[in-house]
């Protein structure tokens, strides 16, 4: 669970790989408020910013207290059974605020909201609307809905393509340093283990040009990093309507847009990338050294039977060709180990394919049972116990290459775009480097600033860094400094 000004994701799974993005609220004088409580990926993190943009156009100011809000949004997650626990309970202690406040709307988006449908009504008597991701649009009018006397409202049917619609950016919305621009909904893929094409419902790419006028309008807000996001981001276009570009074109356009200096997508999917995919990395300046690119695992067997769509020679292609064209692009992926079925040996093959590859950085899961999804119905059930020895032994070997990379910064200068104020200690910032590595440094520097840095120390999943220069300006004898000592 997250929550406002600062979301961040819990539960990261494919589609949903881990990007910091921090929210930086201008001030609002707007009487009414609206708290939002996020659960699971990024793609969720991703739709509550753009509730937050769509509410603030209606006049409600973001605030950190439920006991304070007018309106109350859960936004659920059904990737993992925790986080759908979680939400749960969470509606059920909103009832205090609704007994106290009957006049505040609670309202529960997100992938629960859209399996359950109007059985969370029943289930939730406290709840007033049920929506799912595909009627974020239609937010504000849902609560009008209710504040004007509707009654209940439950929304969670699923568009087509022509009725779908991508909700922009509000000029009312809180400015942010790195924004996610979602180019896609849905997914048409269907591994076996995925709750996603079934609560976000197909694939729809979003009209190329509506994206770069939504990269322009963030830009001009003062956004430097933007996040392409979709669920397997670079299938955007396949389709080839006239609204819409391949991939790597659109990474291009995005890329030139003025005021970008960043650009990440996330996440791609193997069986689907291109070579002017890969060249993009070798050809566009602002796009980052870095990509999470899922494997879940490295035995043929299991990825069969997870119907992934590619092999693990597939898959290690991939990675090569992207090491050949770019070998400064760090590596990130998603692996789920105890998938039903997977012998020792199939584990075994991911252990070896994790250390082939040396990823900076995974996020391994053990295999959850998911209602509705096709690996339920898959032979050769693993004891949790089992599971979570594996992730263990899994965890052990990705900690220590990605310790291992950490420590082979030190002494590198590095250059990172500021995140905000070091969580754990007041009198640093945290940033990350191109590579998506975080640095802690000495400092006082605003959001989007960039620093150069040199990396002094390494820890487990950060590192340490002292300023060299600040926007391309030069700090004296490496001293802490902020901003204004830049001039
Ligand atoms: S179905 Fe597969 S490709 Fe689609 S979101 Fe789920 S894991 Fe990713």
């Amino acid at each position: 669970m997250a929550k406002l000004p600062i979301i961040r994701p819990e539960t990261p799974s494919e589609g949903q790989a881990p990007v910091q993005s921090p929210l930086h609220f201008a001030a609002s004088l707007a009487p009414r408020r609206v708290y939002i409580e996020t659960f699971g990926c990024q793609m969720n993190l991703h739709d509550s910013q753009r509730m937050v943009s769509l509410m603030a156009a209606e006049g409600y100011a973001p605030t950190e207290r439920p006991d304070d809000a007018d309106l109350i949004i859960l936004n659920s997650c059904s990737v993992r059974d925790k986080a759908e626990q979680k939400v749960r309970s969470r509606a059920g202690e909103m009832k205090r605020i609704k007994k106290s406040r009957p006049d505040v709307v609670l309202a529960i988006g997100g992938c629960v909201a859209q399996q359950e449908g109007p059985r969370m009504l029943d289930r939730i008597p406290h709840a007033d609307i049920v929506f799912g991701p595909d009627h974020l649009s239609r937010l504000p009018e849902l609560v009008r809905g209710v504040v004007d006397g509707q009654g209940r409202l439950n929304e969670t049917g699923f568009l087509d393509r022509a009725e779908f619609r991508f909700a922009g950016i509000s000029d009312q919305a809180p400015r942010q340093v790195s924004a996610f621009v979602s180019v896609m909904k849905g997914c048409d893929k269907f591994c076996a283990f995925c709750i996603v094409p079934f609560t976000r419902g197909r694939e729809v790419s979003r009209p190329a040009d509506d994206v770069i006028d939504e990269v322009k309008r963030l830009a001009d807000r003062g956004t430097r990093e933007i996040v392409l996001l979709g669920q397997t981001v670079n299938t955007y276009g396949q389709r080839k309507r006239d609204d819409q570009i391949p991939f790597h074109e659109l990474l291009a356009r995005v890329c030139a847009v003025d005021g970008i200096e960043r650009v990440r997508f996330t996440s791609p999917h193997p069986a689907d990338f291109t070579d002017d995919q890969i060249e993009a990395f070798r050809s566009l300046p602002e796009l980052c050294p870095h990509m999470h690119l899922p494997v879940q695992s490295g035995s043929d067997r299991v990825l069969k039977a997870m119907r992934r769509g590619y092999s693990r020679a597939q898959y290690l292609e991939v990675v090569d060709k992207l090491g050949d064209v770019a070998p400064h692009v760090a590596l990130g992926t998603d692996i789920i180990v105890g998938f039903p079925g997977e012998g020792v040996d199939d584990f075994e093959d991911t252990l070896s394919l994790v250390e082939r590859v040396q990823y900076r950085s995974a996020y391994s899961f053990a295999y959850s049972e998911r209602i509705g999804t096709r690996a339920l119905d898959i032979e050769g059930s693993i004891p949790v116990a089992e599971r979570f020895d594996r992730l263990r032994t899994l965890q052990a070997l990705q900690d220590g290459i990605t310790k291992r990379y950490l420590d082979e910064m030190v002494g590198t200068r590095q250059e990172i775009m500021v995140e905000g104020p070091s969580k754990t200690d007041p009198s640093r910032v945290t940033g990350r480097t191109g590579q998506n590595r975080p640095v802690h440094v000495p400092g006082a520097y605003p959001p989007g600033t960039l620093v150069e840095v040199e990396i002094v120390e390494a820890y487990n999943h950060s590192a340490l860094g002292q300023a060299v220069a600040v926007e391309g300006q030069p700090v004296a004898d490496g001293a802490p400094a902020t901003i204004e000592d830049a001039g």
